[in-house]
């Protein structure tokens, strides 16, 4: 038995470095969370101002720890000197582990997983961000299916606890194990859940979100319920401000996939307010005004 646990141990494969395709909010901040764990990151996108992006929010993240005096100068060279931005994949060639965190579309997502493959080593673990894509889904265009899973950080990332590690049907449990072990290395705490539309958190929130939109629709003032669940109910902040949060557009996004993957659980609203929103292109904090008005 003690033997079967050294091979077990033996088999997970040990996570050094990182690379992060995609310099957004998600893969700035993935980037930036693994650098300040030690870890030397590689983040690829594909045009430089998107990459001078993904590095300023990492100096911005960190400018706002020296102000709290949580980060001194030497930590924050040395984070900032762990991500190496590049636009080619070769330089992404010896990672252990690829985060994809680009646009949320599964077409680009499919040719980007394909590119990666074919850089990386044969043994290195790949990982999609995807909010609402399925990974069997994604698995698809891979030809090693095993090596890859789901790692599902939430915004934004750096003070965000929770990763949810998803398995695909052909997902190997080294896999698992490697990404549960990275992620703990990373300073966070995964759950393993298996793929389903919403995964966890978004199963619980989405129709949450679907309950908060017919309120509205009933005729409730949206900052008064906002104002019952964080002062009354104790929540840090109510469903308008957390949509404002998310995003408008990955909200609508995000619920039409739950309406259409688990019908039995959630439906689409007429009217729901996200989606006029959305069309009215008050998308939330990202453009400043959403439910509120972000001066
Ligand atoms: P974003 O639009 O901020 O960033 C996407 C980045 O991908 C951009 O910098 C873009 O230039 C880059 N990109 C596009 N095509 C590329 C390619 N072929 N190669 C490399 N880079 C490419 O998006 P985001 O909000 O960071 O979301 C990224 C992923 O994370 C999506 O799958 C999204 O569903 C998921 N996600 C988002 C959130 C969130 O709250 N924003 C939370 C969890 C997960």
């Amino acid at each position: 038995k003690g033997k079967g646990k050294k091979a077990a141990k033996a088999a997970t494969k040990a996570v050094e470095q990182v690379a992060v395709l995609g310099a957004g909010i998600m893969g700035g901040g993935i980037a930036y969370q693994a650098a300040s764990k030690g870890m030397p990151v590689v983040m690829k996108d594909i045009a430089q101002p998107a990459l001078d992006l993904g590095l300023n929010e990492a100096a911005k993240i960190l400018g706002k720890g020296m102000q709290k005096g949580k980060v001194d100068a030497t930590k924050m060279a040395k984070t900032l000197n762990n991500i190496v931005p590049t636009l080619e994949y070769s330089t992404m060639k010896n990672a252990d582990m690829v985060i994809e965190a680009v646009v949320e579309n599964p077409k680009v997502k499919g040719i980007v997983l394909k590119e990666t493959e074919q850089t990386v080593a044969d043994d290195a673990i790949i990982c999609s961000n995807t909010s609402t894509i399925s990974i069997n889904q994604l698995a698809e265009n891979l030809d090693k299916p095993e090596r890859f899973c789901g790692m599902h950080f939430f915004n934004p990332v750096h003070r965000m606890p929770l990763v949810e590690i998803i398995r695909g049907e052909k997902t190997s449990d080294d896999t698992i194990a490697a990404v549960v072990a990275a992620t703990l290395k990373m300073g966070k705490t995964p759950i393993v859940v298996n793929d389903c539309p919403g995964f966890l958190v978004n199963r619980v929130l989405f129709p949450y979100f679907a309950g908060f939109s017919k309120l509205v629709l009933d005729g409730a003032d949206f900052a008064a319920v906002d104002k019952v669940m964080e002062k009354q109910f104790g929540w840090p902040m109510g469903p308008a401000y957390l949509l404002d949060v998310v995003g408008m557009d990955t909200a609508d996004h995000a619920s039409g996939v739950m309406a259409d993957g688990i019908p039995e659980r959630m439906q689409k609203i007429d009217n729901d307010p996200v989606t006029c929103l959305y069309k009215a292109e008050r998308l939330g904090q990202k453009n400043g005004k959403g439910f509120y008005d972000f001066g």
